[in-house]
């Protein structure tokens, strides 16, 4: 049998303590959560990535995947509500790098740790045969407030912090499309150089407004699916309600794209899904457009069934867990 990383990860859940002092929330989530004092808790995550798997050196500039590496892991810390404090950073490095290669690369790295004021507070060095980078951020929060996968329920509305494909519309036109480049900046962008939101995680999970939340590494498919196994809930969204940006609707024909399958598969966009009740339909979107000056969307809502479905003119079609399989 081949290695499933579902497989993996149920593995790691069976040798993971139920109950045990200071853990709060082990796997299973963005974060894991351990009490750190009596109302404070501290958010760990990790994640690496592989030469040819999460990156291609021949396209990723190494400043940009610099930034890359510590920004999927801040947004796993945003994807709570927490506010990330410190990072550590293990590099495999085969011997034939460049060492102008890996100074771009840790000025990158630092660049937006600074950004969101995380000290590097360690990391390990390793030959390797490709390029491995594997970043640890530590964060805290006011343990009340933790945003978890699990805490939809029946009837939430389900929102989107922003538009969805475009950082599978960059991939791809960083794949097969190098003619493209110059043509949708920020598409190639949105892939190269996402931003995790940190400050509307923050607001969200200061709101007492939201149930649920994690950020979009994976597509909507798929992350939208971890709520609602956590929550025991289902999920409906409907197509017409997912946000697009004008450069991937405008890129889409050209590159012969569809918006909704990179929206619902393509993954790596680092918005923020989360659900909250349909009482607070106006006042969200109210309380962040006042704190930030930007709009959040609605999609659809948390329903009694199991799975995500969704929603295309008359059609209802199941697409739970349609997407990428690897990442956090
Ligand atoms: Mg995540």
């Amino acid at each position: 049998m081949t290695f499933s990383e579902r497989n993996f990860i149920k593995q790691i859940e069976a040798l993971t303590p139920a109950s045990i002092d200071g853990l709060i929330k082990g796997i299973g989530d963005d974060c894991a959560v351990l009490a750190k004092s009596r109302d404070q808790a501290t958010l760990l995550t990790t994640d690496t990535l592989i030469e040819s798997v999460h990156f291609d050196p021949a396209w990723h500039p190494p400043y940009l995947l610099g930034r890359k590496a510590a920004a999927v892991n801040i947004s796993d810390i945003a994807a709570m509500g927490g506010q990330p404090l410190f990072a550590l950073l293990s590099v495999g490095v085969p011997a034939a790098t460049e060492e102008d290669w890996l100074d771009q690369f840790m000025t990158g790295f630092q660049s937006m740790l600074e950004e969101h004021n995380i000290i590097l507070i360690g990391g390990d060095t390793v030959s390797s045969p490709a390029l491995m980078f594997s970043v640890t951020v530590i964060g805290e929060m006011e343990t009340e407030k933790v945003l978890y996968r699990s805490g939809a329920r029946q009837d939430d509305l389900i929102w989107v912090s922003g538009p969805l494909g475009e950082a599978a519309a960059g991939l791809e036109i960083c794949r097969s499309h190098k003619k493209e480049y110059g043509r949708w900046p920020s598409l190639v962008k949105a892939h190269l150089d996402p931003k995790p939101g940190v400050k509307l995680g923050r607001i969200l999970a200061k709101s007492d407004m939201v149930n649920s939340m994690m950020d979009v590494s994976d597509g909507i498919a798929t992350d939208l699916a971890h709520i609602c196994t956590a929550s025991s809930t289902g999920a409906e969204i409907r197509a017409e309600d997912i946000p697009f940006s004008e450069s991937l609707l405008q890129a889409a024909p050209t590159l012969h794209l569809n918006p909704l399958s990179l929206a619902l598969r393509g993954g790596e966009d680092y918005q923020l899904i989360f659900t909250s009740s349909p009482e607070h339909a106006t006042s969200l979107p109210r309380l962040v457009r006042d704190q930030t000056g930007g709009e959040i969307f609605s999609i659809g809502r948390i329903t009694s069934g199991q799975g995500v479905t969704l929603l295309d003119n008359d059609r209802r079609k199941d697409i739970s867990f349609q997407g990428y399989e690897h990442g956090g």
